[in-house]
């Protein structure tokens, strides 16, 4: 069984940090420490740790994460000037909490795609 990151906190709302969008299989907020002037996360409600845990039975959440994106990207306003999402993996991709998420960046110039 994996642990619970604060993710799965945020998702029931047992600490205040405000949703941009919930529905039955994802949530998304703004990240604590934004890289861009837009930052936002979409993760799915059930905790999977890693994308090497995704499952068949994850495909509908997964998908719902990228339609959520290209909404909120839009009452951004930044649809049309561009954004990055990303999804990092275990430890040479950095990631740090272990409960996939979608990084949806933008509102400015993101330069190069990867910085090492
Ligand atoms: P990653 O390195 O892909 O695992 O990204 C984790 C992201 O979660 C980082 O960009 C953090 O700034 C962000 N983060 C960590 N804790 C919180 C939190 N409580 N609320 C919002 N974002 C968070």
């Amino acid at each position: 069984m994996a642990e619970e990151t604060i993710f799965s906190k945020i998702i029931r709302q047992e600490i205040p940090t405000p949703l941009l969008y919930q529905d039955d299989l994802v949530s998304a907020f703004r990240d604590i420490s934004p890289n861009a002037k837009s930052h936002i996360l979409i993760i799915p409600n059930k905790l999977i740790p890693t994308v090497n845990d995704v499952t068949e039975d994850d495909e509908l959440a997964l998908g719902r994460m990228f339609t959520v994106a290209k909404k909120l990207a839009k009452e951004e306003g930044i649809d049309e000037s561009g954004y990055r999402l990303i999804m990092n993996c275990n430890k040479h991709a950095g990631q740090e909490v272990f409960h996939i998420h979608m990084h949806l960046v933008g509102g400015e110039p993101l330069g190069k795609m990867l910085s090492i």
